[in-house]
């Protein structure tokens, strides 16, 4: 059966920040630029974004991009690429300008320069002391920059198709991405679109846990599909838990909190990290102080009946602070916990909230994979950026506010480079496979034709729980040897799913379904990368291995659904002009 097939010069997958900012650049040059999204864009989980966006403003205390730098070499444990870093960090100051140009409304001090809140892990003078440098607008910072990136596509006439699910990518034989199939939500067919190229900006995954700040829809499709299409994901194992989750619901109560002079107590009342981290306490960076929150739980100092959350106390901050910078969270902790943060402190766990690992790319925003002796071979025609992509500059451990740069950064960059491979090839379409879209259209048939086989609700919640449980803030190798066995059993059960709405008109079941093959992709490499990692690093903390262990393990992983290959990659140690930061310990 032939599908229709539509013709577009870019394709963007994903309406978020990171999907916008490409957009806006390849609109604006007159390439003729779709985004496909599975939401109304600003419904993206970049909209979620509390704390801000970093830049070396400097505007209260001095600041400049080279320890900005230093910050994200260190918080990512040294596994970040130096030279990525140093785009990312030096690009900051004119990417803040752009947004404020744009019409993002920063929060303002009275000079009316941006206001700056301290963050974790932003220090000045080469990790000296803490700096102000997280720009902000409110404690709703995602919120109004999706819509300032909004507005400016739809002046530069930007072309949305809202609604529709990226299912797979098409290459053709020398191994090009030359367009993706799609499934239009609103009448279940399922289209080819042609592409000269195709920019992945899919967001994160956070979904494969139990407990997580992220949105139902961050299901991992990006990095899903670029395994079903052979390429291989980096450092997946890598899944930031941030320290400030609602206890029980899991919503997210930014650092910005932190940040404005809360902290967090035991239930002797003692200002724990104070003990884990002597100078950047609080604002330590989040491995640090998730793990530290944890191991107080586990110790028996947890408050509450089931002695399992810590508080988040910020009552001494004032009602004028705390309704001026922080609304948000006031309304957060009322709606959810009927706790009003003015009078008393809000429950707070570890939850999961970032996946530091994506697609690989370098920080053009290209696609690369190894072929033969290079491991960082272009993939022609496949970009990616955002949370989705693995460029690298969140390593081991994202910092915060750093991932709003580099949706802005990389979306731009990579937004540029496909601009320049449009032009400078003065490219033509390239020629589609004879079978291009059969095999989505199989996959969706697959489903449709079910008669009986597994519940999908039974399967996402048994894939958290595993994940949870065996891949949580502490690691050790019987745990992840058992949740890979358990994992895998599930992935087999996966490849069964059964739904009983066959409509076609917005049958969310076969959305849900199709985006559980994706998320399930997601959770067995992470669960088999973190198992192969015998060390501690960043978000990684192996019980077993303590240590980092730079002799063998300052390497990028790359893993491959096929035969569930891992192979490792040397992180760019070299940065792009300045000397290069050399491996420390670790101390806050
Ligand atoms: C609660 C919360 C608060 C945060 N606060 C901050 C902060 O203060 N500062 C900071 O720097 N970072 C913060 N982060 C992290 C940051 O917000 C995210 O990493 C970032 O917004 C991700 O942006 P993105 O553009 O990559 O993807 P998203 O904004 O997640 O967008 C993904 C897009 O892809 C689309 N999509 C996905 N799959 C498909 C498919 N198969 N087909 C079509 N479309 C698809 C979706 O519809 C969506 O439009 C926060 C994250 C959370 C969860």
């Amino acid at each position: 059966m032939s599908l229709p097939i539509l013709k577009f010069e870019a394709v963007i997958v994903g309406g978020g920040g990171a999907g916008l900012r490409a957009a806006l650049q390849l609109s604006e040059a007159g390439i003729k630029t779709v985004v496909l999204s599975k939401v109304f864009p600003t419904r993206s989980h970049t909209a979620a974004a509390q704390g801000g966006i970093s830049a070396a403003l400097g505007n209260i205390e001095d600041d400049n991009w080279h320890w900005h730098m230093y910050d994200t070499v260190k918080g990512a444990d040294w596994l970040g690429d130096q030279d990525a870093i140093e785009f990312m960090c030096r690009q900051a100051v004119d990417a803040v300008v752009e947004l404020e140009h744009y019409g993002m409304p920063f929060d303002r001090l009275e000079n009316g320069k941006i206001y700056q809140r301290p963050f974790g892990g932003h220090m000045a003078n080469f990790g000296k002391q803490p700096v102000r440098r997280a720009c902000c607008v409110a404690d709703r910072t995602g919120h109004a920059m999706l819509h300032a990136l909004y507005q400016r596509n739809v002046k530069a006439n930007t072309k949305f198709f809202v609604e529709w699910m990226a299912l797979d990518l098409i290459r053709n034989e020398n191994g090009d991405v030359v367009g993706v199939t799609a499934l239009e939500m609103e009448t279940g067919q399922v289209y080819v679109i042609q592409a000269k190229a195709v920019l992945f900006a899919t967001g994160g995954a956070g979904r494969i846990f139990q407990s997580s700040t992220n949105a139902f829809i961050n299901t991992g499709d990006g990095v899903g599909i670029t395994l079903r299409a052979g390429l291989p994901v980096e450092d997946i194992e890598f899944w930031q838990f941030h320290p400030t989750g609602l206890a029980g619901a899991g919503v997210l109560i930014t650092e910005g909190v932190r940040g404005e002079g809360g902290y967090l107590l035991n239930a002797n009342g003692e200002r724990f990290m104070e003990r884990y981290a002597p100078t950047a306490k609080d604002l330590a960076s989040r491995d640090v102080v998730s793990r530290a929150m944890q191991i107080e739980i586990n110790e028996g100092r947890g408050c509450g009946p089931n002695k399992d959350y810590v508080l988040l106390k910020l009552d001494h901050l004032g009602v004028e602070v705390i309704d001026q910078r922080l609304p948000g969270i006031r309304e957060i902790a009322l709606q959810f916990l009927g706790i009003d943060p003015i009078k008393e402190p809000i429950p707070v766990v570890p939850t999961c909230h970032y996946m530091m690992g994506g697609i690989p790319t370098n920080y053009k925003g290209e696609v690369v994979a190894p072929f033969g002796a290079n491991k960082e071979e272009v993939v022609k025609g496949f970009y990616a950026a955002g949370e989705c992509a693995c460029a690298s500059v969140h390593g081991a451990n994202r910092l915060g506010t750093n991932s709003l740069l580099d949706l802005v950064v990389f979306g731009k960059s990579a937004g540029n480079s496909m601009i320049k491979f449009i032009r400078e090839h003065d490219l033509e379409y390239k020629e589609l496979p004879k079978d291009a879209g059969e095999f989505s259209l199989q996959r969706v048939q697959k489903i449709d034709a079910s008669t009986s086989g597994e519940s999908l609700a039974e399967l996402r919640h048994e894939m958290q729980r595993i994940m949870q449980q065996h891949a949580g803030v502490f690691r050790t190798q019987k745990v992840l040897m058992d949740g890979i066995e358990k994992i895998e059993a599930l992935y087999a059960r996966a490849q069964n799913l059964y739904i009983k709405d066959k409509s076609k008109v917005f049958n969310t079941a076969r959305v849900e379904a199709l985006e559980f093959i994706n998320t399930i992709e997601v959770a067995l490499a992470t669960m088999i990368c973190a198992e192969a990692r015998k060390e501690s690093r960043g978000a990684q903390a192996r019980e077993d291995y303590p240590e980092r262990d730079d002799a063998n393990f300052m390497c990028h992983t790359l893993f491959y659904r096929d035969g569930r290959k891992i192979i490792y990659k040397d992180v760019h140690v070299a940065p792009l002009t300045v000397d290069y930061i050399p491996p420390a310990k670790r101390v806050y």
